[in-house]
């Protein structure tokens, strides 16, 4: 039997899920898959293709700040919650998401796991267990406190459909994704300016100032109008990070509109705006992502584009004309490569299924 779950991209709502923001996430058809097998003898070996090897001890787990924490992490959330009556098995893992691009290969880890040991130990978790459980994994054992996006797509991810979902309510959709002759490009930049975690610790601390100097629990309950007459109370810091939040909320529910009129020039031009306001407001891009966007933007071929993600590098997700990407990649790639040094790489990511188990 294996277990096996998506990595995703995120069309816009950028750093909104742990605001309370709408987010438009969709699971790409790369995943990770892990095969499970009762174990030879007493223990529970997991094995990683390209990672290494490594034995789980229940009695014992402890995060080693490497990859065996992904999988650590949701036998340790199992048995937190007391679901831990496993015999011993061995775990394989085997991913195509690629690492750190922004595409979520931790979520698709953490949920292909669980969905592997929920299939084998008939577990009988439902899909918000899955996500519940996943992210437990990665915020309390990882410890990484990323929102809900990325393990909520990677499980509910549909063909050919994005999830327009409301972070603050958990209400979501699915809206049916029909791009024509286009199609959303990822680019990974390759660099990753390891402030990460440190830095989104800080915005999310930067969002709970400004909701508490304006004596909010939400930025559902504030408007615009009211952040920018307010404006004056606020550090800056705290101001700047608000606007984005709110802007991105608004800018997340026009884009599921024009999506479903094939508005392209106004899907293109919001994923511009989130870029230029993730830039700006929220201060997460970074030079060699500013050079991509903006010589991508010289393609008459592309509709828009914006950095992907926590930020600080990583990739950038892009609305283009599909038989363009060949032209595009190759000329950004050259270029990129003369100017950084660094190969970049592009991945076509097409709405796919959601994680499953399948007994083989
Ligand atoms: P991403 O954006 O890809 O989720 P993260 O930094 O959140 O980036 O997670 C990447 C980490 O997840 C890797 O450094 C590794 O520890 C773990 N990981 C990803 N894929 C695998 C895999 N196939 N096997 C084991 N661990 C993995
Ligand atoms: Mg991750």
């Amino acid at each position: 039997m294996y277990g096996y779950a998506p990595g995703r991209a995120n069309i816009i709502g950028e750093h909104v899920d742990y605001n309370d923001g709408y987010i438009f996430p969709f699971a790409i058809e790369r995943k990770t898959t892990v095969l499970i097998k009762k174990s030879d003898d007493s223990s529970f070996r997991v094995r990683s293709k390209g990672y290494g090897a490594f034995v789980i001890n229940p009695e014992k787990m402890e995060p080693r700040g490497d990859w065996t924490d992904y999988i650590q992490g949701v036998f340790w959330v199992l048995k937190r919650h007391d679901r831990f009556h496993l015999f011993p098995v061995t775990l394989e893992v085997d991913s195509d998401v690629p690492i750190g691009a922004g595409l979520s290969s931790s979520a698709s880890v953490e949920v292909a796991t669980l969905a592997a040991l929920n299939g084998f130990f008939t577990l009988g978790l439902d899909k918000a267990t899955l996500i519940a459980y996943a992210k437990e994994a990665e915020n309390d054992f990882v410890g990484v406190q990323c929102g809900i996006m990325d393990q909520f797509a990677s499980v509910m991810g549909k063909e050919d459909h994005a999830i327009f979902m409301d972070t603050r309510s958990g209400d979501f959709e699915y809206v049916p994704i029909d791009l024509d002759d286009k199609t959303f490009l990822v680019i990974n930049s390759k660099v990753s300016h390891a402030l990460g975690s440190g830095e989104y610790n800080r915005r999310r601390a930067e969002c709970a100032l400004c909701l508490n100097t304006l004596h909010r629990s939400s930025f559902r309950d504030i408007s615009l109008a009211e952040l920018e007459n307010k404006r004056a109370l606020l550090p800056p810091v705290a101001y700047l990070r608000g606007l984005h939040v709110l802007t991105e909320i608004e800018r997340t529910c026009l884009c599921k509109t024009a999506l479903l009129e094939k508005d392209w020039a106004l899907v293109g031009r919001l994923l511009t705006q989130s870029h230029s306001s993730l830039r700006d407001n929220y201060q997460v891009s970074c030079e060699e992502i500013e050079y991509l966007i903006e010589n991508l933007n010289q393609f008459s071929s592309v509709w828009g584009a914006r950095i992907m993600g926590g930020g600080f590098g990583g990739s950038l997700i892009a609305l283009v004309e599909e038989r363009a990407v060949p032209k595009i990649l190759a000329e950004l790639s050259d270029k990129y490569f003369h100017r950084y040094g660094i190969r970049l790489e592009g991945y076509q990511v097409k709405p796919s299924k959601g994680a499953g188990y399948v007994d083989s």
